[in-house]
C-alpha cells in the first residue's frame, strides 16, 4: 500500500488528514515532534517522532517508507506569537519546511501538498481573495508561508517538484465520529476559546478590536470545516498522483462571519450564551480575509458538506464535551 508522509499528524488538521488518507486506501505515517501535537491523535497509520530540524531523522523516515507524496502541516500558526517571536516562526516553518523539502527531493519523493494560508494575502481593501490575488503578508506567520510557497516554486522548476498549495481560510469544527478534534496548547482560535468560556473552563472570550471597518466593528473570516478541508487534500494528492502538476488552490467557502456573528450562531447552537469582553486589536489581524474562488470546485470537484456555522460549531461542540486528549 502506498505511504504518504504527514508531517504534524498529532496535529488538528494533520490528524483529521491522517483519517481521511486511510480511507481513501493510503497509509499515513505521521512525522510529528509533539511540541504542538497529541500522540492519542495519531490512531490511522504508523508514528515516527521526530523534528523538521532534524536532516538525518527526516532520511531515516523516507528511507524507511518511501512514501510516493508528503503532506505538510507542521508548523507554528499563531498570528499573535508570530509578531512577538518572529524568530521560532522563521526558523520552524522556513528553515524546518526546507529541510524537508530537500529531503523529499533526495529521497526523489516529487509529490508535495503543502499547507498555507490565506495570511499570506495580507491586508486588502475588502475585496474577495482569490488565488491570483497579490500576495503582502502583514504578520511573520503569513511571511513564512509565502517563504515556503517560494521555496516549492524554485524546487518544482529546478529538480520537478510538483506541489499543490492550499491557501487555508479559517478551520474549525472536528471529526464528526469524534475521534480527532481540534485541541491547541495553548489554544488560540476563536471557536474552541468560545466553547471554553461558555463552560468556565476559562475566563470570558476578548473580542479582539471593535472598531474595524466592517458593518459590526470586527474582523471578518471566512470558515471551513476540517473534514472538507481535508478532504480536498485528498483530492489534491491525487492530482499530482495523476501528473497534472503544480497548483494553488484557495480553501474557503467565499463566506464571511465577523466575530460578533460566530459568537451569535455560537449561542443559538449550543443554547448558552457566550460570555465575552470587547478588547483592543491583536497585532497582525487582517480586517477581513474571505475566498472569493472556486477553483477547487470546479478544477479538483471539491465538494464541502459540512461548512455550514451551525454544523462547525455543532461539532466543535461535541468534540469539546466528549474528547480531549490530555483526560
Ligand atoms: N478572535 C477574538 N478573540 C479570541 C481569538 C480570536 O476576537 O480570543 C478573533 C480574531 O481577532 C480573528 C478571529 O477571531 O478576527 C479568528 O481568529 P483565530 O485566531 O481563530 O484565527 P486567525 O484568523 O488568526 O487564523
Amino acid at each position: 500500500m502506498d505511504h504518504v508522509l504527514v508531517t504534524g499528524g498529532a496535529g488538528y488538521i494533520g490528524s483529521h488528514a491522517c483519517k481521511a488518507l486511510k480511507r481513501a486506501g493510503f497509509v499515513p505515517v505521521t512525522f510529528d515532534s509533539l511540541v504542538t501535537g497529541w500522540e492519542d491523535a495519531v490512531k490511522f497509520g504508523p508514528f515516527e517522532k521526530g523534528d523538521l530540524l532534524d536532516r538525518q531523522r527526516l532520511d531515516e523516515v523516507f528511507a524507511k517508507y518511501q512514501p510516493i507524496a508528503v503532506m505538510h502541516f507542521a508548523a507554528l500558526s499563531q498570528v499573535g506569537e508570530s509578531m512577538s517571536e518572529p524568530g521560532l516562526y522563521w526558523r520552524n516553518n522556513v528553515a524546518g519546511s526546507l529541510n524537508l523539502i530537500e529531503a523529499a527531493a533526495a529521497a526523489s519523493c516529487m509529490n508535495f501538498v503543502f499547507s498555507s494560508t490565506c495570511a499570506t494575502y495580507g491586508e486588502q481593501d475588502n475585496v474577495v481573495l482569490d488565488e491570483n490575488s497579490v500576495q503582502r503578508p502583514i504578520n511573520a506567520y503569513g511571511a513564512s508561508k509565502k517563504a515556503v510557497e517560494d521555496i516549492l516554486a524554485n524546487f518544482g522548476a529546478a529538480f520537478g517538484m510538483d506541489h499543490v498549495i492550499f491557501r487555508y481560510f479559517n478551520v474549525a469544527g472536528g471529526d464528526p465520529e469524534g475521534e480527532v478534534g481540534e485541541h491547541h496548547r495553548p489554544e488560540t482560535h476563536l471557536i474552541p476559546i468560545m466553547l471554553e468560556a461558555i463552560d468556565g473552563k476559562r475566563p470570558a472570550l476578548t473580542v479582539f478590536g471593535t472598531d474595524y471597518d466592517t458593518p459590526d466593528g470586527t474582523c471578518i473570516r471566512d470558515y471551513v470545516h476540517v473534514c472538507d478541508l481535508v478532504d480536498a487534500h485528498v483530492l489534491g494528492l491525487r492530482w499530482l498522483l495523476e501528473g497534472k502538476g503544480s497548483r494553488v488552490f484557495n480553501l474557503g467557502t467565499g463566506d464571511g462571519f465577523s466575530v460578533r456573528e460566530v459568537i451569535a450562531q455560537s449561542n443559538t447552537v449550543t443554547n448558552r450564551e457566550v460570555p465575552y469582553v470587547e478588547g483592543p486589536r491583536r497585532p497582525g489581524d487582517c480586517t477581513k480575509l474571505v475566498s472569493g474562488s472556486s477553483r477547487a470546485e470546479t478544477e479538483l470537484g471539491w465538494t464541502p458538506t459540512r461548512s455550514t456555522m451551525n454544523t462547525m460549531i455543532a461539532d466543535a461542540w461535541r468534540w469539546h464535551q466528549t474528547g480531549h486528549y490530555d483526560k
